[in-house]
């Protein structure tokens, strides 16, 4: 008869029962992206209590679609992608997030960042909901006209999903400007109407937002900001380690260069590379644009290339930026990462159980859904600024991006302190119980 008690205590007893077994059963798989986004779903979800009915509305994806796209080669050959557009949540406003083109896509990853946008606009307070879009991809084997019938192929294939006051997307991993600009004219060709406010990120003449395109490195360096105060540290002369140079990482170096970090590595698809005494994220930069990737920096700069580009994630810095994909600190390796603050410019780089790890050793992590949140902090403003036909000058987006992101930063804060849990959770405390009060004003079922 054991079995059949309830107390909280034999409760808490068969979960990890169940817990244990579950691990047995997957041990040595690789969990995806979606399992690790709602184990720290689950860990918020405990603490607020959450009911059945809060949990079953706003935790799995409201739509998820997914489409052939026939693309005609150069050659005249026709090629089929597969795309997706996940809409996690709508109850506090139009769906909105980026779409990355990436060899990897897959619907679970794409669930799973769809799943921390809803989270993520929840956390710095903006009107939106959460969507995610994905095409399997390698954008580097196209040719620029290939990849806009691609570009144009995707949006045309779900345009009945996007809108302005629907789903709104942006860039992501791959994906550009001029990506956005060929969005935002399929549609408004398709509307016969001029509809900038359908796609954020786009280009500043054709409505885009200054400031848009270093808003993900320029949020994330209010957070560390607000960290180092927080932790009574110094900035001037911290070391720090960058995994991924594109927009956000490359951003990443020139900013906290610029406020007296040294930056010791950087990476990207094409290697690792190392100076102690500090790269200098302009020659980085120009490198790259030469280039087209890090390739080769080392013949170019006084860096040293490491021979595992994995191993930039175990420097000892002080400060570590993944800044690339999901799942790169696991419980493989994060033992061995030793930095005292990890800010997460990418999406989901630390799995719950890497996270348990870097708790333990005491590591200050700035989580994704806070840390990178500036990206589509000023994508809102973009938004506005369409649907207002009036356009912000540079220094009135930082200065209301600095207050989102303050804001923001001392509310999760605060949660963790206030709850004693680490900021991951506390973000997701803040964020479930603002996105749980709308979808119990409009009666669950938004
Ligand atoms: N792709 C970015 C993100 O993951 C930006 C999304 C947006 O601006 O909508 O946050």
């Amino acid at each position: 008869m054991e079995e059949h008690k309830s107390t909280p205590a034999h409760i808490e007893m068969r979960e990890k029962q169940y817990d244990e077994l579950l691990r047995e059963l997957h041990k040595g798989e690789k969990a995806s992206a979606f399992d690790n986004a709602l184990k720290q779903f689950d860990r918020a979800a405990k603490i607020l209590k959450l009911t059945d009915n809060q949990v079953a509305v706003i935790k799995e994806p409201r739509r998820v679609t997914e489409v052939k796209l026939p693309v005609r080669m150069d050659d005249g050959s026709i090629s089929i992608f597969k795309g997706y557009r996940v809409q996690h949540n709508i109850v506090r406003g139009p769906a909105k997030g980026g779409v990355r083109f990436h060899q990897d896509v897959n619907v679970e990853e794409v669930k799973a960042l769809a799943f921390w946008m809803t989270y993520k606009c929840a956390v710095v307070n903006i009107p939106f909901g959460g969507g995610k879009g994905g095409v399997v991809v390698d954008p580097r084997k196209l040719s620029l006209s290939e990849l806009e019938r691609l570009a144009r192929r995707y949006f045309a294939e779900m345009i009945d999903l996007f809108g302005p006051d629907k789903d709104i997307p942006a860039p992501d991993v791959n994906t550009n400007q001029q990506v956005m600009a060929w969005f935002m004219d399929t549609y408004s060709m398709h509307h016969q109407s001029h509809i900038p406010a359908v796609v954020t990120g786009k280009p500043i003449d054709l409505g885009g937002s200054r400031g848009r395109i270093s808003a993900t490195a320029q949020g994330m360096v209010y957070c560390v900001h607000n960290a180092v105060k927080h932790l009574k540290l110094n900035l001037k002369g911290a070391t720090v380690a960058i995994q991924g140079f594109g927009n956000a990482g490359s951003f990443a170096a020139k900013f906290l260069h610029q406020d007296g970090c040294v930056i010791q590595a950087v990476s990207d698809i094409d290697g690792a590379f190392y100076c102690e005494k500090g790269i200098d994220p302009e020659e980085a930069i120009k490198h790259v644009q030469r280039a087209g990737t890090l390739k080769d920096f080392d013949k170019s700069a006084k860096v040293e290339k490491m021979s595992n580009p994995m191993e930039l994630l175990e420097l000892p810095v002080n400060i570590l930026i993944p800044a690339a994909l999901e799942n790169q600190i696991t419980e493989e390796n994060a033992d061995r990462v030793k930095a005292k603050i990890i800010a997460e410019c990418a999406n989901g780089p630390l799995t719950t159980e890497a996270d348990d790890v870097m708790e333990q050793k005491g590591t200050f992590i700035i989580p994704d859904i806070l840390c990178n949140a500036g990206g589509v902090t000023v994508s809102y403003f973009e938004w506005v600024q369409n649907r207002m036909g009036y356009y912000w000058n540079s220094d009135y987006v930082f200065s209301e991006l600095k207050s989102y992101m303050d804001d923001a930063f001392e509310v999760v804060l605060d949660a963790s302190i206030n709850y004693k849990v680490p900021m991951r959770t506390a973000a997701f405390i803040v964020a479930i119980q603002r996105v749980t009060n709308v979808a119990e004003a409009r009666g669950l079922y938004a």
